[in-house]
């Protein structure tokens, strides 16, 4: 049986570690020294002492989904009363305000809303770019992709070619949560995406020239093993395409929603975020999830391997959903990393240095109190949506009274 010093200097050595290998150290490796390893490999690949961290917003464009994941507290079923869909002019506003506090794009996900054609958001992504020509669009997680290639009817292929072509810069990792089927289907979320259908619009969205991220959300139903598992799909991807920029891992967020259970400590956190340090020997940038683990483990994360801490919060609607209720803006994610003993720097999602803290440079105002996606109960339906064919018997139910 290897030792665990034996696998330390495998990784010492810059040599890669097979599932077995890496399930020996989850099990049997002290967390103090995964941590070490992970940081070793951090300080390997970023040697500048640089911990980034980006300006965008997290808008979620819609909250009706028909996947129905049941660890999933954001989403609403069709017809429902809560249900909403952003008007353009909503989205606008928010892009406004990002541009405000120095934010460069939107990460644009949503539910499976199937009264949303995917000419709704090739119109969304060309008024956006339109009206910001350099403001990026990091939009559409593989699931959400999926779901326009069944509604469309077209592959893959030219779903992304015509999301490219209104102005998609970029795709969020989001819906991979375990890769692996065993575990998607009792998660419900088998029918949105497989784990090969996840990868494949990686694949193809890496070989368009896109740059993607790539998420992990453990402890539910899946096993160390899965997890592992999923550390090494995403690895080979990564050996074919070399497309993924950032991996980033979080816990599963119980509260509100229909799988109920418990939440995974800060501990088994740090263990998942070294060995996936480790594991993910090709992926450049491992960013600290914050939101859900709260600032403080989100720093000691810089410690275990990560190298970024994220995106600044301006709006966060899905973990929120399920309980996360942590939030830091630019100064509090400034400080985190500085007393860390690192040099805070703002990027891009191609991981491009823009600049020092922006709140150094221009007055924006602290931890401000933004409208979130459709907070405040607003219910009104957004004009654009008459443009697009009804499809679900709820929307033709609602403009048949709306005509009456
Ligand atoms: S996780 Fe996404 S796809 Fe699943 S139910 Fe929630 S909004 Fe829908």
């Amino acid at each position: 049986m290897t030792t665990i010093r034996e696998l330390a200097d495998t990784v010492r050595a810059g040599r890669r570690l097979s599932a077995a290998d890496a399930l020996e150290l989850y099990h049997r490796a002290p967390l103090p020294l995964l941590g070490a390893l992970a940081d070793e490999v951090r300080a390997r690949k970023h040697p500048d002492g640089v911990v980034t961290y980006i300006i965008d917003r997290n808008v979620n464009y819609t909250n009706v989904c028909v996947a129905r994941c049941n660890f999933c507290a954001f989403y609403r079923p069709v017809g429902s009363s809560e249900g909403y869909v952003l008007g353009f002019d909503e989205v606008f506003r928010k892009i406004d305000e990002t541009i405000a506090l120095g934010g460069v794009q939107l990460l644009l996900q949503g539910g499976h809303n199937p009264d949303l054609p995917l000419e709704w958001y090739e119109d969304l992504f060309r008024a956006v770019k339109q009206r910001y020509p350099s403001f990026k669009l990091h939009a559409l997680s593989p699931p959400e992709v999926i779901h326009l290639t069944r509604m469309s009817r077209l592959p893959v292929g030219d779903v992304l070619d015509r999301l490219i072509a209104a102005g998609l810069d970029s795709v969020p990792g989001g819906g991979a949560e375990i890769l692996v089927d065993r575990v998607r289907t009792l998660l419900n979320c088998y029918g949105k995406a497989t784990a090969d259908e996840w990868l494949g619009v990686m694949r193809d969205a890496h070989r368009k020239g896109l740059r993607t991220t790539a998420t992990m959300m453990y402890g539910h139903v899946e096993t160390v093993e899965e997890r592992i598992e999923h550390l090494t799909r995403l690895r080979d991807l990564q050996d074919e395409t070399a497309g993924f920029t950032a991996f980033i891992t979080w816990s599963y967020q119980p509260e509100h929603t229909e799988l109920g259970g418990g939440e995974a400590t800060g501990v088994e956190y740090l263990r998942m975020l070294a060995l996936s340090r480790l594991v993910l020997d090709n992926f450049p940038s491992l960013q600290a999830s914050w939101v859900t683990q709260g600032g403080k483990v989100g720093q000691l994360s810089l410690a275990y391997g990560s190298n970024d801490m994220g995106s600044v919060m301006i709006e966060e609607n899905v973990v929120r959903a399920a309980g996360a209720a942590y939030c830091m803006d630019e100064v509090e994610i400034v400080r985190n990393i500085e007393n860390a003993g690192f040099v805070a720097k703002r990027r891009n999602m191609h991981y491009e240095i823009l600049g020092d803290p922006y709140f150094r440079q221009q007055d924006v105002p602290r931890q401000l109190e933004l409208a979130t996606a459709r907070a405040d109960g607003d219910t009104s339906r957004p004009e654009e949506l008459r443009l697009y064919a009804a499809r679900s018997a709820a929307e033709k139910r609602q403009r048949a009274a709306e005509n009456r």
